[in-house]
């Protein structure tokens, strides 16, 4: 859909983003030109009075205008503000719906990347437990549909996984963190890839990073004796870290057990992402360290698309990776899958997915293709060096039966959803969510995703997250995307770490 003007009765730069999260749902454009366009003008007025929020939408369309209205009561119980914006776009998308006769997505009015932790924060509120202390499904997920208009799938599938990560959360106190790690490195970029992955340097760069990562490991370490944390989960993340040449490889790994590895430890992952930086001396070295738990993530099993991503592996080098990583140890083991990469119809992703159950991961992670800036794709779009008939991509429609497909053969195979998150710009408006068997969970993706325990974050770009439940906010401190940044501020960001610990843990 292509407007030519936008207007809003407000400048409010939040109304502004949250109009505009509704209208790129529908993928609605505003076009600085006449040619095809569906509206000359869409006027949107707000309005609050007293406990009303009421919108008009104005449309100009070939001469003609129409108004279209909606409003709805805030909740009492809720903030006040938070309100007004939620309603601000549940009754600008009931007129696009209602009137406009657009067809929904499947979250609705939801636009943020941690959907569960609006459940989790109603249950503390005593909202959906009966008096009984017993949790009300129903409850929750109609008001999931309710308040945010999400379909009835996915006010059932959210409702389902909050409810399947309350026992890990509570496994968590105050002092109880995770310690994440981060290398910057990969053996080449893919062309969706927007986080910070270096293509691996020289011997000298990576030696010096990893001097620099020694000195924030130890000064994460020291945090912990400080406070007296006891480490749940301890993740070693990236870019690829088996990227790293077998030395640094096995200096990272007992670094990092040194300084964070204790008995409270429950789960140590390494992200080894990448089938062709996986060999018989990284899985040695995996072994002479306490590892629990191995990502593997092929993202398909189709050569041509492998190929067109700008990995440099085949579907039948992950196979013997995996294969020997399983034999090698009694680790856990995820497989991430994408949907909706480039050139990829219904038939890729059924036989990628088939053929990484013939493997029997203990937890399979779909992410949907997500146009992030910073990677390569979004950047040839930019730039216009490309188009999007150029990549290929299959429809929001396509990807979201790809998604219901897949996850009703993952159910079949007895994997259950246990934590989701969603991002802008992903395709087919869906989630990435992992799916695992029973007791396979990973407890550090369910407590990131929550935000409710601390978590210090060591290396390039890891990000320190400290949840302040006196403040009622998170506090965070973030280390540099880019490895020449993060080499030559090391000590701000250890000090920035060591603020914002001081702050919440130090009275
Ligand atoms: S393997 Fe992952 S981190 Fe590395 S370039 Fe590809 S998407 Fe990025």
């Amino acid at each position: 859909m292509r407007i030519k003007n936008l207007r809003l009765n407000s400048d409010d730069q939040v109304i502004t983003k949250i109009v505009g999260e509704v209208l790129r749902a529908f993928h609605f454009e505003i076009v600085d030109e006449d040619f095809d366009i569906d509206f000359d003008d869409f006027h949107i007025f707000n309005d609050v009075i007293a406990d009303k929020v009421l919108t008009r939408l104005v449309v100009k369309k070939a001469n003609s205008y129409s108004v279209y209205k909606a409003a709805e009561v805030v909740r009492p119980e809720e903030r006040f503000g938070a309100e007004v914006h939620r309603l601000v776009k549940k009754n600008l998308y009931k007129i696009l719906i209602d009137d406009l006769k657009l067809r929904g997505v499947p979250y609705g009015i939801m636009h943020g990347v941690r959907p569960t932790k609006i459940i989790h924060r109603w249950l503390r509120n005593g909202y959906g437990v009966t008096s009984r202390g017993v949790i009300d499904r129903d409850k929750i997920s109609r008001r999931l549909r309710a308040d945010y208009l999400t379909s009835y799938e996915k006010s059932l599938l959210l409702t389902e996984v909050a409810l399947r990560q309350i026992p890990i959360l509570n496994s968590s106190d105050d002092k109880t963190i995770s310690v994440y790690i981060g290398i910057p490195f990969c053996v080449t970029r893919c062309l969706y890839c927007s986080f910070p992955s270096n293509v691996l340097p020289s011997a000298e760069k990576v030696a010096e990073f990893m001097e620099v990562l020694t000195r924030d490991i130890d000064a994460a370490a020291n945090e912990i004796q400080r406070y007296g944390f006891k480490v749940q989960t301890i993740y070693i993340g990236g870019g690829t870290p088996t990227s790293l040449p077998i030395n640094f490889f096995t200096d990272l790994l007992a670094k990092v057990t040194v300084a964070f590895h204790s008995d409270s430890v429950e789960e140590f992952t390494v992200e080894c992402g990448r089938a062709d930086t996986i060999d018989d001396d990284k899985i040695s070295a995996l072994k002479n360290f306490p590892v629990t738990r191995i990502c593997v993530n092929p993202q398909t099993m189709q050569d041509k698309t492998l190929q067109r991503i700008g990995r440099q592996h085949t579907a039948a080098q992950v196979i013997t990776a995996f294969e020997k990583l399983r034999h090698a140890g009694d680790w856990q083991i995820n497989m991430d899958l994408i949907l909706g990469l480039p050139g990829e119809n219904f038939d890729d992703v059924l036989d990628s997915l088939k053929k990484v159950l013939a493997l029997n991961p203990d937890d399979v992670t779909l992410h949907a293709l997500a146009l992030k800036r910073g990677s390569k794709l979004q950047t040839q779009l930019a730039d216009e060096i490309s188009t999007l008939d150029d990549f290929d991509l299959p429809n929001d429609e396509t990807v979201r039966f790809m998604s219901d497909t897949a996850e009703k053969i993952l159910r079949g195979k007895y994997y259950s959803p246990y934590y989701l998150y969603r991002q802008g710009y992903i395709s087919g408006g869906i989630e990435n969510i992992g799916y695992c068997k029973r007791g396979a969970e990973c407890i550090y993706n369910v407590q990131i995703m929550d935000e409710r325990q601390t978590i210090l974050g060591v290396g390039a770009a890891a990000s320190t997250k400290v949840p302040d439940n006196v403040a009622m906010r998170l506090q965070t401190s973030f280390n540099a995307k880019d490895l020449s940044t993060y080499l030559r501020d090391v000590d701000r960001y250890i000090a920035n770490r060591a603020k914002i610990l001081a702050e919440v843990y130090g009275n």
